[in-house]
C-alpha cells in the first residue's frame, strides 16, 4: 500500500515535474536519467583506450611528456555533447558530471593502465569562480572515476591562482605569460604520488593541460595522464 502510494506521488511528481532530457526535450522515463535512451545511443563516443595511440595523445606531443590521453566524447559546435557541458557548467545541473563519470567509467572499467593511477586531480577552478559556481563542474566526474579505478582523489594538488577574466584584458605575450602561470602546486601530498590523471571536461587546444601538467611534474618523480569527458576533433 505504502509502495503503491509512493509510486502514485512519484508519478503526480513527474506531471507536475516532469524530467526531460537534456538532449532532445523529451520526458524521461522511470529508469532514465540525463539523457533518454534514444540521445544516449547518438552520444559520439571516441572509443579511445588507454592501450592504443588517438588523436588526444598527438595534441601533447613536442609540448610537454604525457604519459596516455584519452577523452570519452567528441565535442561539436552544435551537438548534444555541447548541450549537456553546458549545462553542467552554467546550468546548475552539476549531476551530469556524475552520469558521464559513472558511463565513462564503466567503460574503461577493464582498463589495466588504469591500475597505475595513484591519484586523480580535477583541474581546478580559480576559487572565486568556484564559488560563484558552487561546484567545479569536473569533480564529481573525476570522483567517479577515482572511485571506479580505486585511486585517491585529491582537488588540492593542484591549484588556480589568477583569474583568466582579468588576462583577457592584457596584450597577447602577457596573457600568454600569465596562462603560464595560472596554475600552481597547492598543498604537497604526504603520500608518494607516481602517476597522476588529470581529468578537465573539454580539450580544445590543450593550453590548460599542458599548463596543469607542467606543474604537476614539479613533484618528484611524478607521471600525468590525461582523462577529459570531450575533445574539439582536430581542435
Ligand atoms: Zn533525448
Amino acid at each position: 500500500m505504502i509502495d503503491k502510494l509512493a509510486k502514485i506521488l512519484n508519478e503526480i511528481n513527474n506531471i507536475l515535474l516532469p524530467r526531460v532530457c537534456f538532449g532532445c526535450n523529451a520526458q524521461l522515463s522511470r529508469g532514465e536519467s540525463v539523457l533518454c535512451t534514444v540521445c544516449r545511443h547518438e552520444m559520439p563516443l571516441t572509443d579511445h583506450s588507454f592501450k592504443e595511440e588517438n588523436s588526444v595523445d598527438r595534441i601533447f606531443y613536442g609540448r610537454i611528456p604525457i604519459e596516455k590521453a584519452v577523452s570519452f566524447l567528441y565535442f561539436s559546435k552544435n551537438g548534444i555533447v555541447k548541450q549537456l557541458l553546458h549545462q553542467l557548467k552554467y546550468k546548475n545541473q552539476e549531476q551530469i558530471g556524475g552520469f558521464l563519470g559513472d558511463w565513462c567509467s564503466a567503460h574503461l572499467n577493464q582498463d589495466e593502465f588504469l591500475k597505475t593511477v595513484d591519484v586523480v586531480v580535477p583541474v581546478p577552478l580559480h576559487p572565486k569562480k568556484a564559488k560563484k559556481r558552487g561546484y567545479n563542474q569536473v569533480a564529481l566526474f573525476a570522483k567517479k572515476i577515482a572511485n571506479t579505478i580505486k585511486a585517491d582523489y585529491s582537488d588540492n594538488i593542484l591549484l588556480k591562482v589568477s583569474n583568466t577574466k582579468t588576462q583577457t584584458k592584457k596584450g597577447r605575450i602577457l596573457r600568454w605569460e600569465s596562462t603560464k602561470e595560472v596554475f600552481q602546486l597547492g598543498s604537497i601530498p604526504k603520500k608518494k604520488y607516481g602517476h597522476i590523471l588529470l581529468v578537465d571536461d573539454v580539450i580544445t587546444t590543450g593550453a590548460t593541460i599542458e599548463s596543469c601538467a607542467r606543474v604537476l611534474k614539479g613533484l618528484e618523480n611524478v607521471s600525468v595522464s590525461v582523462l577529459s569527458m570531450a575533445v574539439v576533433p582536430n581542435g
